[in-house]
């Protein structure tokens, strides 16, 4: 086969009004992949803005985003106009060499957090690694613990590597894949005298504990905000006694909550974060940033083939530019606003079924109450059907993460589906 036929086979349609001609099989998929996934029966094909579409054409309007990844959206002209820069310039080499694109990504985020340094990687549970491996270490070194406990959040979730299903507070993540990697404690999120309660208590001997990961908002957990007395006791107990204060912003972080980062909202500063979802809009990359004082690694002591590669680099940059330059922060204030207010006015509508609607910028959960059979997985189907994508943070929280790009008019949209659906899960 040519090139030139090879080309033309694969050459892209944007428009793409055609749908495949032959509907998705599903059942020759799971053939082949590893049921992983509790998969919803939906196969989508092409996306633009806020929209996706399916194998058979039907359009939905995207409150997903990829899990609050697609920051930009489906095909934003500076996103595609970034991977087609840089995969004709140069997409991969190594971190033997210098990569200029992962040095302005690095400048970027330096000049737009409290952070020194970064570190680059593929996910958000590797960015957490990446801060866990880095924590130990400065524990080992700095603080002298020879085994050095982090303290993470019940409900928190943290990634998949035995590492990060360690760290997470959730045993269904865990179980099955014991023995889990020793060194993690847990306690009740915005809880300072649990917090202060373990400290004391793990101090002995060898043992103590040597740094906190914690997300700012809960994001998996059921979109809990973090309390801003809380973490300001936190830092406050961290800068006295020495210790690591980490924040994973992987899901909250990059403008999703309305401030470029998370901790912003709590009027303290981590002295490591990681980020992830939003931070490349889509394409796969994770990063671990750091103060100068804590940056203790050594070259050879970590490392990634693919982070921080020219090609994710390149991309994610302009997901940066493209968020400063439209003033996105902005509209994820305005858009995150109109979202609670219309969704708290739905659950006024439903006091029997619906707890409570809360959240950051676009990053929003409502709760279905304890008592209620609903679950958020009822709403999330009954929603598709009628073209609306949300996906569950728990059994009882449907998560609304749409683009950080989302319109008045999209969101009015989003709102009357979920109002038409609770009158169907409800009737
Ligand atoms: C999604 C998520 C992770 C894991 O990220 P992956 O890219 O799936 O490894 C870690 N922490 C938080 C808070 C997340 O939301």
């Amino acid at each position: 086969m040519s090139f030139q036929t090879l080309v033309e086979q694969t050459e892209i349609h944007p428009e793409g009004n055609s749908a495949s001609s032959t509907p998705f099989d599903a059942d020759s998929f799971n053939e082949v992949v590893m049921s992983t996934y509790g998969r919803f029966p939906l196969a989508l094909e092409r996306g633009s803005g806020c929209r996706v579409w399916d194998t058979q054409g039907k359009e939905y309007l995207d409150f997903v985003a990829g899990i609050a990844t697609c920051t930009l959206g489906h095909a934003h002209p500076a996103m595609v106009a970034a991977v087609n820069r840089q995969i004709q310039k140069l997409h991969h080499v190594s971190n033997l060499y210098y990569i200029p694109e992962q040095g302005e990504l690095a400048k970027w985020i330096v000049d737009h957090s409290c952070a020194d340094r970064v570190f680059f990687c593929n996910s958000g549970a590797e960015a957490n690694e990446a801060a866990i491996k880095l924590a130990r270490k400065y524990a080992h070194t700095v603080l002298d613990i020879a085994n050095p406990i982090i303290l993470t959040a019940n409900a928190s979730f943290h990634g998949r590597t035995l590492a990060t299903i360690t760290a997470t507070g959730q045993p269904k993540y865990q179980k099955h894949f014991d023995p889990l990697v020793p060194g993690f404690h847990y306690v009740p999120y915005n809880d300072i005298a649990a917090v202060e309660a373990a400290v004391t208590e793990l101090d002995e001997g060898n043992y103590r504990v040597g740094a906190i990961l914690i997300e700012p908002l809960q994001g998996e957990g059921g979109v809990r905000p973090g309390d801003v007395a809380y973490f300001q006791k936190l830092r406050q107990l961290c800068d006295e006694i020495g210790i690591l204060l980490m924040f994973d912003e992987v899901q909250v972080g990059m403008g999703r909550s309305g401030k470029l980062w998370g901790y912003e909202h709590l009027g303290v500063e981590p002295d490591v974060f990681t980020s992830a979802k939003g931070l490349g809009g889509g394409i796969p990359i994770g990063a671990m940033m750091a103060k100068k004082f804590c940056d203790v690694f050594q070259p050879g002591e970590h490392a990634s083939t693919f982070g921080g590669n020219p090609f994710v680099c390149g991309v994610a940059l302009s997901v940066c530019q493209t968020l400063e330059k439209e003033n996105i922060l902005e509209n994820v204030q305005e858009q995150g606003a109109h979202l609670r207010e219309g969704l708290k006015m739905i659950a006024r509508k439903y006091p029997d079924h619906i707890s409570e609607v809360r959240g950051w910028g676009l990053i929003n959960g409502m709760e279905i109450k304890a008592d209620s059979q609903l679950t958020a997985a009822d709403v999330v189907k009954a929603a598709m059907d009628e073209g609306l994508l949300l996906v569950p943070a728990g059994l009882k929280v449907v998560r609304f993460v749409p683009p950080l790009i989302v319109t008045d008019t999209d969101i009015n949209q989003a709102l009357q589906v979920v109002e038409k659906v609770m009158v169907k899960v409800t009737a």
